[in-house]
Order: structure tokens, then sequence, then C-alpha cells
């Protein structure tokens, strides 16, 4: 029987790898794309569900199709994405395949190719696209006594919104748009407290997630010239954050020095009780799947150049955010760099397999 090598499998299937499957379809490639979900919409599935994007829809596309809202004015809310992401999806009849969770990608020599593995079924590709995204990796900090602590502790990435918390005592941690926006909404219905490692850095009320995705491509191509500061972790005033401030709530504490079993001890000495504790201190890349290949940096991370692997050109990284390319992780540069990027990768194919 002919053994099947695929141009491309793409590993994971939220906007990165729909851009990608996009331009691949486009360059008339012969692709799959497994992703280890059930349905439509990567991240998005798992956010909390009050949240909003930070740009406009109009600002949020990926190629091809228009994200257009019934109120392109305001920030879209997250079942809209999910369900242009859908629509995405079975406009350009994509080969997505679920759920398949991709366990190891590893070189095969005899067909000179990697093998792509869920361990129950394999697949050959002359080149692999990761785009398995961050959701999946939460990070929280170890913390003095943070074990003995017998309240709720539960990472942003797992946070299904306020009911849960309604009258009880919450300690959010993290300083950036997950924390503010959860202290936000909490604040609302409970007694929440926010800290920080660092002061947060709020953003005008003008500039939102287009300027700071246009302002970090700007920096990262180096074509930035007198650029005002503002990073893409700096908080954007979206709505919910806005209406805390002008309640006059929306203050961080210092950290506390570390946990007791019932809540924390400030630096002061001074002790308070939380029921719960919820975690917005980020993600990092869910690459373990790469493992076998030993081709990660003491980070964890892959070097790239254009998305491409440097120690192992065969495989390339999108979405993940700067390090693989310039805004990647949100839904407008997913694009961006799957139109600068696949056609390097088309071209590799046809240099290196001809
Ligand atoms: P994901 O959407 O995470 O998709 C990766 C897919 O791969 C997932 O389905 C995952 O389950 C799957 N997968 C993982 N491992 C494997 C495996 N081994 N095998 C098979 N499948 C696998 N972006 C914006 O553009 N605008 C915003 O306003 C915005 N706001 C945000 C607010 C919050 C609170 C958060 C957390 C994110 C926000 N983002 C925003 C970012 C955006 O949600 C993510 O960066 C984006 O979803 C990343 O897309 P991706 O395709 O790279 O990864």
């Amino acid at each position: 029987m002919a053994i099947k090598i695929f141009d491309v499998v793409i590993i994971g299937g939220g906007q990165a790898a729909l851009s990608a499957g996009y331009y691949l379809r486009r360059a008339g490639l012969d692709f799959i794309i497994l992703d280890n979900q059930a349905t439509a919409g990567g991240a998005w599935n798992h956010t909390w569900p009050s949240l909003r994007l930070f740009s406009p829809a109009l600002y949020s596309s990926l190629p091809g199709i228009l994200f257009s809202t019934s109120k392109t004015d305001v920030y879209p809310h997250r079942h809209e994405v999910i369900a242009y992401l859908e629509r995405y999806e079975t406009r350009y009849q994509l080969p997505i395949y679920r759920p398949h969770h991709v366990k190891t990608v590893l070189p095969d020599t005899q067909h000179n190719c990697l093998k792509v593995s869920d361990g129950k079924y394999s697949w050959l590709a002359k080149t692999v696209i990761s785009a398995t995204g961050n959701w999946s990796h939460p990070v929280v900090p170890e913390l003095p006594g943070a074990k003995a602590f017998l309240g709720e502790m539960c990472h942003s990435a797992f946070y299904k919104g306020v009911e849960h918390y309604r009258g009880k005592n919450v300690l959010v941690v993290g300083g950036g748009n997950s924390g503010a926006q959860i202290f936000a909404e909490l604040d609302e219905v409970t007694t929440a407290v926010w800290v920080t490692r660092e002061a947060p850095q709020f953003l005008p009320d003008d500039v939102d997630g287009r300027v700071l995705f246009e302002r970090a491509t700007a920096r990262i191509t180096g074509q930035a010239t007198d650029q005002p500061v503002g990073g893409i972790g700096d908080i954007v005033m979206v709505p919910p954050v806005k209406a805390a401030r002008d309640r006059g709530v929306l203050q961080a504490k210092p950290m506390f020095t570390h946990f007791t079993p019932t809540g924390v001890v400030w630096q002061d000495d001074t002790e308070q009780a939380f029921d719960a504790v919820i975690w917005c201190t980020g993600f990092q890349p869910e690459l373990s799947h790469l493992a076998a290949l030993g081709i990660q940096e003491e980070d964890g991370k892959v070097l790239v150049q254009d998305g491409q692997s440097i120690k192992e050109p065969r495989l390339w990284l999108f979405g993940y955010g700067d390090w693989a390319s310039p805004g990647s992780a949100t839904l407008i540069g997913a694009g961006r760099s799957a139109r600068d990027n696949i056609p390097k990768l088309v071209d590799y194919i046809r240099q290196s397999y001809q």
C-alpha cells in the first residue's frame, strides 16, 4: 500500500491554524488540521462568559471573511468570536479532524519527513505547523504557604464568571488584562481584593487592542519612530474596567508575603481571610508534543526565523505571541503572520522535496 505523506500537518485548531489553513489552501497544498477540542473556537471556548475582545470587530478579522457583528462600534463578545471561527472553518472547508490530541512529533528517517502521533493514529508530513496556543498551559507562581491554603484556587483559564463567587471574599492575583477585568466584575458581587507584583499599567481610554497591535508590530519590525509607551500586556480600559475606575475601586495592593490556611499575610503583618484565590498570572506556550524533537531552549520555547524552527526546519510555529511572529496571538496578527510566512513554507517544501 502506498504511504501517504501530507505536505503539511497542522497541530491545533484555533485562529492561528485556520489562518495557516486559508493560505495553504490557496497555495494548493495537501494538508490536514488536528485539534484536540470537540468543537471550533480554540482558546475562546475556555475564556470566561462575559469576556469581550479588546479590539473592535472590524480590526479582528482573519484573512478572507470580515468579522462583522451587528454592532461594529463595540467590542465583540467571545461567543461572537467562536461563531465567526465556526463560520470560517465551514466557508473554507478546512480539513479539520477532531478530537485528536497530538502527543509526539518525531523525525521519520525512512520516509524523510516528520511523523505526528496521537498515540493511536499517526500521520506523515513533509512539514508540521505547531499552532497549539497557550491556554492549556496556565502558569501559577509558587508562593510561600500556598499549599496549606484551605480555600479554593482557580486559574483564570478555568474561571467561569461571577456567580460562583457571589458573596465570597476573593483575592485576584495578577496585573494584566485578565486580572483587571476579573477583579472589575467580581467587585460588583463580592468583596474582592486585587494584588499585583508591580503597579498595573493602565492605557489611555482611547488606546485599544488595535493600536497596541500596530505599535507592537512597528517595534518588532524596526519601523517604530516616536512610539508612546504601551505594551500588549498593559491594561486596556474596556467598559467593565472603566466602570470600576469610575466607581473608585480600581486599585491594586502590593503582593502579600505568604498564605495562611485561611488567607494571606500582608507586608505590614496584618492578616486577611479569603474564601477563594483567582490566579490571573498568564500562560506559557503548550509545546509538550515537541519534547521528543529535543529542540526546545531552556525557557521551553523554540528558536524561529519567520515562523520556521531553526533547529528543525520541517517544523513551523504559528500563533503563541511575538516570539513566534509579531502580534501572532491576536486575530489580526495570526492572519498577517500566516500571510507572510506560508509563502516561505511553500518555497521550503518546493525546494526540499523536488
Ligand atoms: P488557541 O486558540 O489556543 O488554539 C490552539 C488549539 O490547539 C486549541 O484548540 C487547543 O486545545 C489545541 N491544542 C493544544 N495542544 C494540542 C495538541 N497537543 N494536539 C492537538 N490540539 C492541541 N486576542 C485578540 O485578538 N483580541 C482580544 O481581544 C483578545 N483578548 C483575550 C483575552 C483573554 C483573557 C485571553 C486569555 C486571550 C485573549 N486574546 C485576544 C488572545 C486569544 O484568545 C489567543 O491568543 C488565541 O486564541 C490564540 O490562538 P491560537 O490559534 O494560537 O491558539
